[in-house]
């Protein structure tokens, strides 16, 4: 955790921003909850626990930064809310998700598992691929085995 600020924070600095105690607090926020999925709001409703004083415009942009500076990306499910995901560090690509059309969940998958298929892109349309966006919609496990 401390160590994940504190590359968060060099990642700042390297852009010339500091971490400022309701940055950080954002941050922390993102850290604590990283297998959520949370809208702008959410994080909003968890960082003002930590810090009372905090406006949600400050919030929206610190999120926009973050995610400018490729700390979290923004994603949206379909449900027309832009929700905020830490990118894995030492990724080279965002990693997939799979959203259950029975129960809401998003499970992520960490593995890229698409080096056939951006080879393919890469040869047949002349693309270079820089990052992509992938979501599997289905039935997640745990709805599958009731
Ligand atoms: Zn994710
Ligand atoms: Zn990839
Ligand atoms: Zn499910």
């Amino acid at each position: 955790m401390e160590e994940r600020i504190q590359r968060v924070k060099e990642q700042l600095h390297k852009a010339s921003y500091k971490l400022t105690p309701q940055r950080e607090a954002t941050v922390r926020v993102l850290l604590e909850n990283e297998s959520d999925h949370l809208s702008a709001e959410d994080v909003y409703l968890k960082v003002k626990d930590k810090a009372p004083e905090i406006g949600l415009a400050t919030v929206y942009r610190t999120l926009e930064l973050l995610a400018e500076l490729k700390v979290v990306d923004k994603i949206n499910f379909g449900d027309g809310v832009a929700r905020f995901d830490l990118r894995k560090e030492g990724a080279k690509h965002f990693h997939h998700h799979m959203v259950c059309m029975e129960c809401g969940t998003v499970d992520e998958i960490e593995e890229d598992l698409l080096d056939d298929v951006e080879k393919r892109v890469e040869r047949e349309f002349n693309f270079k691929i820089l990052d992509h966006r992938l979501t599997f919609h289905g039935i997640c496990h745990r709805c599958r085995e009731e």
